[in-house]
């Protein structure tokens, strides 16, 4: 193994045993947490609700342990055994090893490595969250969501390759400006019209039921100067009995999602609420900057791809002899969770603090805050959340501040 491949292999091999490390102190914090009695959980949930929170917290973590390891072993084992300098040299022999036949490698190799990972999610849907009470979707669903998926990743990811491949060779050292300006521009023209287009492939949205709910809702968006019509609800119950709500889309496809689950589990002040808290990440343009910082995280990532996919040691790493661009880059995208494990933290801290000013916002436009807190412990309850994180797991992984932690800012602002 050379120098470079004894590096990747060490940093990928920190990321997995940090990510284990992390599951097992969750769990000891969590069982612990447990014993300490009802104090710090009866208002939110009944004893049998939460010891079926905490064997869910426990039983998820258990899972992730396995996804870890087993993505871990599946990743070394694809970088170093040899088997993708082979695979190349068999498929260039076939078919050559233009762009368009390498690019097409990249994406066959890429299609099977989702298909290693197919008994891990069926796992997670008819194993884990069956046994919780959770999953709605059938075997049938099921695939179809997933060949969709594919379908459309090979459809955006595969032109979009070729473009980047084509800069490669066409615009000189410069190439990378050139291939995140354009995936800025793909990522940009999704955000747009992924929720008219994309999100009715996998989902139904209807508009709001029409009684004295849909009034209420509708005149608290008009409140907060966000178009009436995008409020609509989505068919989430096919699939889970989670509930949740979110905000998407750039421009004219911007819409407020509530699932009917959500609509099932909340009285109309806590639908309000939650509403409000999603008119809030609308009101501090919270996507908009997200896709900012995204787009100038990638300029970064690009710099770096551009740097690494020129350097003969990269490729010998991981067993090929001559380097070519379509490889190269398939290898940056199998080390880019390596790198992005880290950053990932600090993209949670900044979405938590969205949370806390959406959560603010809901509490301005609702006058209260009591219906903010009763929304956020029923959804607690409903969706089984450990109420008792680590601090160290939940700074790590959590995109939302836990519920004590909501409960806390929301309280402080003494209403
Ligand atoms: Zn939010």
């Amino acid at each position: 193994m050379t120098t470079f491949g004894g590096v990747c292999l060490g940093l990928i091999l920190l990321r997995v045993l940090t990510a284990l490390g992390l599951e097992r102190i969750n769990q000891r914090h969590t069982r612990e947490a447990a014993r300490r009695g009802p104090a710090s959980w009866a208002e939110v949930m009944d004893a049998s609700t939460h010891a079926r929170s905490v064997a869910y917290t426990l039983a998820k973590s258990g899972f992730h342990e396995a996804v870890m390891l087993y993505g871990g072993i599946v990743l070394i084992a694809v970088l170093f055994s040899g088997v993708l300098p082979w695979g190349c040299r068999q498929w260039a022999a076939a078919l050559g090893s233009s762009n368009v036949s390498l690019g097409l490698f990249v994406v066959a190799v890429g299609l099977g490595l989702c298909v290693l990972n197919l008994p891990m999610a069926a796992y997670a849907q008819f194993g884990l969250e069956e046994r919780f009470g959770f999953n709605t979707m059938t075997p049938r669903l099921w695939w179809a969501d997933r060949l969709k998926g594919w379908a459309l990743s090979a459809a955006i990811g595969y032109p979009l390759l070729l473009f980047i491949l084509g800069t490669i060779a066409w615009a000189g050292p410069c190439w990378w400006l050139w291939a995140w300006g354009a995936v800025v521009a793909v990522q940009f023209v999704l955000w747009i019209v992924g929720p008219i287009w994309i999100l009715p492939l996998f989902n139904k949205l209807t508009p709001l039921p029409d009684d004295d709910l849909r009034r209420t809702l509708l005149a608290l968006a008009d409140q907060a100067g966000f178009p009436a019509r995008n409020v609509q609800v989505m068919d989430g119950s096919r699939r889970s009995r989670h509930s949740n709500a979110f905000f998407t889309g750039f421009g004219r496809g911007r819409k407020i999602v509530l699932y009917d689950t959500l609509l099932d589990q909340l009285n109309g002040r806590e639908l309000q609420s939650v509403l409000a808290h999603e008119l809030g990440h609308y009101h501090h343009r919270h996507l908009q900057k997200l896709f900012l910082a995204g787009a100038a995280g990638m300029l970064a990532g690009f710099g770096a791809v551009a740097w690494l996919i020129r350097q003969d040691w990269f490729y010998e790493a991981f067993g090929f002899e001559i380097g070519l661009p379509a490889i190269g880059l398939f290898l940056c995208a199998l080390l880019q969770r390596t790198v992005s494990f880290w950053i990932a933290p600090v993209a949670n801290w900044w979405s938590r603090r969205f949370e806390y000013q959406a959560d603010a916002f809901a509490a301005r436009l609702m006058g209260e805050t009591g219906s903010m807190i009763a929304a956020l412990r029923g959804l607690a309850a409903k969706n089984l959340s450990n109420l008792a994180p680590h601090p160290l797991y939940s700074r790590f992984h959590y995109s939302h501040p836990t519920l004590r932690e909501r409960e806390a800012a929301l309280q402080s602002r003494g209403s």
